[in-house]
């Protein structure tokens, strides 16, 4: 049974042949090739020529490893074993059949080949890349600085001409450029950021602050901006979170700030869940995780992995504005700071992000003393500000405002987009005056002052409003007293007027009433 086996093997692989030194067949088994005896080697094909220069030489046996011979159309390769008879001249040949080991070698070898052709390739591809990259980068930063200069001084100058006394329709017509430099502004803020990423030159600044504060003021921020949507905002923070941790402030407001921005855009109407949470408090360092939870127009799942690259936007251009850049800063952003971006969404259900990140936890988890008291004294010899609240729609005069009282000593301001607003913020803050624009959505400042006077809240309803109206006809003096104004300021707004004003109906409120918050 063996002995068959070997054979059939045999006979399928090796062909046997007994030649004469000229290289004439006498015999042949003629198991792969044919060739008859009688026949010349050399004429079937020309390799057999070195045979015939072996047979003077001393070496009795030669081996020729990976011959190629095609015949009949048939590409074999051989490895071909010589044999000599020194007595009687004869050479006996074994041609070993490996045509599929050395076409696979063949094709191994080969792949390897292109592979390294392929690798080099990429490489060169990649380094290609790198140029372009750096050199777009280049191009973005300074395209952008350039852009920057100008605009500014456009936003600057379009503040300038809102105080100059313009009608309505033309402050109408000064802030739809405005809102369009906003626009741009933020654009090429976020197109800097993104050279700057990517250029490597954006340092993370680790430092200690309280992040609590940081938290309550982005709450407070986006509760305002989530009220005009009528979806309701939920903040969670977790018992654990350290008062004060060390992390780089900017950059941790700068990707909740996205975060949040994008979770108020892309809802509709249900609610947004802000959760700040930690596993635990007692380490020197704690991940902290921030959530946020939408219940807006989700992202479907083919989608999701394409969210962070930047100019990405899934919805139709233009439809929530944006630049597509917001989330790929933030990926990149957290990358810096050694985070994680993670995000669950079910499209027309919601989205959730979460940002988790290693954070330092300060040993001294007290305001510094000395510092504050420090300061304190400082500010009790200056005396504390007084809050002041502008009820005011028009953005361009918010920012006129915000800019004129930036940095006064005495007061600190805060703004109402309507009257609606004015009384919102009321309930929740202490303020010690009131300047209220009179034509405002929603509800003007004449309905928003009269429900002021009749508010339950003695604090409430003898706060001093003054009225700021662009007219300023008697009928419109009488009027605001007739609401329950106290005092009359006409647009423009005269810096020293104003706060002269503000002065006087505060400290009037003062005697009256035995002090201010
Ligand atoms: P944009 O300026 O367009 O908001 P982003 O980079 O912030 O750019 O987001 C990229 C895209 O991801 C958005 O255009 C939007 O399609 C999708 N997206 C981001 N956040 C949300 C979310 N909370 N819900 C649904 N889609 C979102």
């Amino acid at each position: 049974m063996i002995e068959e086996l070997r054979k059939d093997f045999v006979d399928s692989t090796t062909q046997v042949i007994l030649a004469d030194k000229d290289s004439k067949v006498i015999q042949s088994d003629n198991n792969i090739l044919s060739i008859p005896a009688g026949n010349f080697l050399t004429s079937f094909h020309a390799f057999f020529y070195t045979i015939t220069t072996l047979f003077d030489e001393k070496q009795d046996e030669n081996y020729f490893p990976c011959i190629r011979i095609e015949s009949l159309g048939k590409t074999y390769f051989f490895d071909i074993k010589t044999k000599i008879n020194k007595e009687s001249g004869q050479v006996g040949l074994f041609l070993i059949d490996l045509t599929a080991h050395y076409k696979s070698v063949h094709q191994i070898k080969q792949t390897r080949n292109e592979s390294i052709i392929d690798f080099n390739i990429t490489d060169e591809l990649n380094n290609e890349l790198q140029v372009q990259r750096g050199f777009k980068n280049k191009f973005l930063a300074n395209v952008s600085h350039e852009i920057r200069t100008p605009l500014n001084s456009i936003v600057g100058f379009l503040h300038v001409l809102q105080n100059t006394g313009l009608n309505r329709e033309q402050l109408d017509l000064v802030n739809i450029v405005k809102s369009s430099s906003d626009n741009l502004t933020s654009i090429v803020n976020d197109l800097l950021d993104i050279s700057k990423i990517e250029a490597g030159r954006l340092e993370i600044k680790n430092k200690r602050f309280n992040v609590h504060q940081l938290l309550d003021d982005l709450v407070k921020a986006h509760q305002l901006l989530v009220e005009e949507k009528r979806i309701t905002f939920k903040f969670e923070r977790g018992e654990s979170l350290p008062r004060f941790i060390v992390l780089d402030q900017l950059r941790l407001n700068q990707i909740l700030m996205n975060l949040l921005d994008n979770a108020i855009k892309y809802t509709k109407e249900g609610s947004i869940t802000f959760s700040v949470t930690t596993p635990s408090k007692n380490r020197r360092k704690i991940p902290v995780i921030f959530e946020i939870k939408d219940t807006g127009i989700g992202i479907d799942e083919d989608s999701l992995h394409t969210i962070f690259e930047s100019f990405t936007q899934l919805e139709k251009r233009g439809l929530f504005g944006g630049t597509g850049l917001g989330l790929s800063i933030v990926k990149q952003l957290s990358e810096l700071m050694e985070g994680t971006i993670e995000v669950e969404s079910v499209k027309g259900q919601g989205s959730t992000f979460r940002f988790i990140v290693e954070a330092g936890v300060s040993h001294d988890q007290k305001v510094d003393k000395s510092v504050t008291s420090r300061k304190k004294k400082k500010e009790d010899g200056a005396k504390k500000k007084y809050r002041v609240l502008l009820g005011e729609d028009i953005e361009v005069n918010q920012l006129l405002m915000m800019r004129i009282f930036a940095d006064h000593p005495d007061y600190s301001l805060d703004i109402a987009k309507n009257g609606e607003q004015v009384l919102k913020m009321l309930d929740h803050y202490k303020y010690d005056l009131i300047l209220m624009d009179l034509m405002m959505p929603i509800m003007d400042g004449f309905d928003a002052t009269a429900r002021i006077r009749d508010h339950k809240n003695k604090t409430i309803s003898k706060i001093p409003i003054v009225a700021l109206s662009a007219r300023n006809s008697p009928e419109d003096i009488e009027d605001s007293k007739e609401a329950g104004m106290n005092g009359f300021l006409t647009k423009p707004i005269n810096e020293s007027e104003l706060f002269q004003t503000i002065d006087k109906w505060i400290h009037r409120y003062k005697r009256k009433n035995g002090g201010v918050s």
